[in-house]
């Protein structure tokens, strides 16, 4: 993982939030408080700024960065998770050891299970992809079909637990972001 790579992806995922905010507001807006678009768009645009006005030294720093910046900037359930991956695929050398870290950061966090219908359930998939040595295309394949399998759940983690069984019948706005972020790894890490 090169500092430069790891600049473009999470370059591109802003980019696929900013262009996907409606979307995602849309969906927290059927099964939570319609804020994580915004949530995140505003997350990613600080990490962003925060990363041009002090370009970070390596990798880790890199990750260190972007993880502090969204646990600090993003209120909401979405911050401290999304800020948990990052922070801990500090640690590992490659983007499959990254990827896997930041989930098991994510499961520790959150207590989710797959099948909980969160971010979990695309994440979840995309490690496992990787683990296998499937292609990082290959995993975000994978993410977006864990992010179709959110539809029919019932959320038991996170606000959209809080509607049982009226959960079910949408995607998890969560899961359908990590889909974008898996995305824009396909596009940018080789
Ligand atoms: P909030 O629910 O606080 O408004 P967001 O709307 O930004 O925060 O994020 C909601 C998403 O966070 C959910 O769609 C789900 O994917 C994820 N999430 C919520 N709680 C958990 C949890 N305990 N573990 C993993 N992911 C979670
Ligand atoms: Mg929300
Ligand atoms: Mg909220």
């Amino acid at each position: 993982m090169s500092t430069e790579e790891l600049q473009a992806w999470l370059r591109r995922f802003a980019e696929l939030v900013h262009e996907h905010k409606d979307e995602l507001t849309a969906l927290d807006s059927a099964i939570g408080d319609a804020d994580h678009g915004a949530n995140l768009d505003r997350g990613m645009t600080a990490v962003l700024a925060a990363l041009e006005e002090a370009p970070p030294a390596d990798a880790a720093a890199l990750l260190k960065k972007t993880g502090a910046t969204l646990v600090s900037k993003v209120g909401g359930a979405s911050g401290p998770l999304y800020g948990t991956l990052f922070l801990r695929m500090a640690g590992a050398d490659t983007f499959p050891a990254a990827l896997r870290a930041g989930y098991e950061g994510v499961l520790a966090r959150g207590k989710a299970e797959p099948g909980d219908k969160t971010m979990v359930d695309a994440l979840g998939p995309a490690c496992d992809a990787l683990d296998a040595g499937r292609s990082v295309a290959e995993a975000a394949q994978a993410a977006a079909e864990g992010r179709d399998a959110t539809v029919p759940l019932v959320a038991r983690k996170g606000r959209a637990s809080y509607l049982g069984e009226r959960s079910a019948g949408h995607a998890d706005p969560g899961a359908t972001s990590t889909a974008l972020l898996l995305q824009a790894a396909a596009e940018t890490l080789s």
